[in-house]
């Protein structure tokens, strides 16, 4: 089942208007935060509201900024959570003991760790597997017949492309459900419910709210009758890991400029990793907006007006050396995650560890608003060889 879309507003004018219209009775222009938990009902026990009963499912600003997600995706529903985690773990607890699940190796370290752990412990086979060789892939799919096949599209901190297309329509005729983590990419870039998946999945902390101040995760479907759907749905009533008014408001209020900051994200992005990969100290620019990017084709085909803010760069040399270039950075600030209005940089390896098999030199930058001369110029002054001895 398709939601309709309005196909005559751009998706730049329906977060700028947050989803909502104007509230008849106020005028108001942004709506409340509702901060009720439990609404009354009347004297012959009926809800004075029927839609209202108790916060854990009902508030209506979570409900607003639901529907305004689930329009931008092309999905029919979308149901929020307190934290990307928990909206990864909501679509993994769809699958029962003795069932397997196939996951894209070399992703978001949080989710490869959490599953390893949750699949022992559930009595759950995983297969952690290269999604970017898009052949071998789909044959790992037809061969272990898996209930879920989780992707993350494009992939954090290595930037891989996996053909969600290719992967879902095979996932599909093996019976599994197909998700895609798209937190690097939102869905300003890339819809992948379009491109056949079934689940599309985001760290609403990261870009959605842009301006690293909530912690949020959100799911949407493509079918809102399917199975996987309403256990979803049903798990984030019973299981509780809803998120609260207030944090929807400002995610709300930071998805208005949603598209405005992707715009500035990307064309930085695009200068920044152009720049990197002309300089000497550098081994290798992981950004699919470069041609030289083993994905830059399919990232061209299923990613629209750009090629996200999330890159890697390799340095030349050592561990030392990269923590030396990240060091010297005075603009750039030095801190996990991703996704905001200022520009973050991470070594991932010091992070993840040895046994990660990271590059020593990998670091992950994640381009925010900030004017792309101050940005290069920051990053230069940080690489010159000149500038180590300082
Ligand atoms: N997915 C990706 C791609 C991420 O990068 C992250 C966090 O960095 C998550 C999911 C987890 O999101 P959260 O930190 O909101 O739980």
């Amino acid at each position: 089942m398709q939601a309709p879309r309005n196909a005559k507003i751009s998706p730049a004018s329906r977060l700028a208007h947050g989803g909502g219209g104007i509230d008849p009775q106020t005028g108001a222009v942004v709506p409340p935060i509702q901060t009720a938990t439990t609404f009354a009902r009347d004297e012959s026990y009926r809800l004075t509201s029927p839609s209202h009963l108790y916060s854990r499912d009902d508030n209506d600003l979570t409900r607003q900024t639901e529907a305004l997600i689930a329009d931008l995706e092309g999905g029919a529903e979308a149901r929020l959570f307190a934290s990307g985690m928990a909206a990864i773990a909501a679509t993994v607890r769809m699958v029962r003991p003795e069932q397997t699940i196939l996951v894209q190796s070399g992703i978001y370290w949080g989710t490869t760790l959490w599953l390893r752990k949750h699949c022992q412990h559930a009595g759950i086979a995983l297969i952690e597997a290269d999604a970017t060789d898009t052949e071998r892939f789909c044959e790992t799919i037809s061969e272990s017949g898996p209930a879920l096949v989780l992707i993350e599209v494009p992939s954090n901190p290595y930037l891989g492309m996996a053909d969600i297309a290719s992967i879902a329509k095979v996932a599909g005729n093996a019976g599994a459900v197909t998700a895609v983590d798209a937190t690097a990419a939102t869905p300003i870039l890339m819809r992948p419910l379009e491109l056949g998946a079934d689940l599309v999945l985001h760290s609403a902390t990261k870009a959605l709210n842009g301006h690293s101040d909530v912690l949020a995760g959100v799911i949407s479907c493509r079918d809102a009758d399917s199975d996987a759907w309403k256990f979803i749905r049903e798990e984030r009533h019973d299981a509780g890991a809803v998120l609260p008014a207030f944090e929807a408001y400002l995610l709300l209020r930071g998805l208005r400029t949603l598209s405005l900051r992707i715009e500035r994200m990307c064309s930085n992005a695009q200068a920044i990793a152009e720049a990197l990969q002309a300089h000497p100290m550098v081994e290798t620019v992981l950004y699919p907006g470069l041609p030289t990017h083993p994905g830059h084709s399919l990232a061209t085909r299923q990613m629209h007006d750009g090629y996200g803010y999330l890159m890697s760069f390799i340095t030349k040399g050592s561990a030392q050396d990269a923590l030396g270039v990240v060091g010297r950075l005075k603009l750039i600030k030095r801190a996990t995650s991703l996704g905001g209005v200022e520009s973050l940089v991470e070594h991932r390896r010091t992070i993840e560890g040895d046994a990660s098999g990271i590059p020593e030199g990998l670091i992950r930058l994640s381009v925010g608003i900030e004017s792309a001369d101050d940005l290069i110029a920051d990053l230069m002054h940080a690489l010159s060889p000149l500038a180590a001895g300082e």
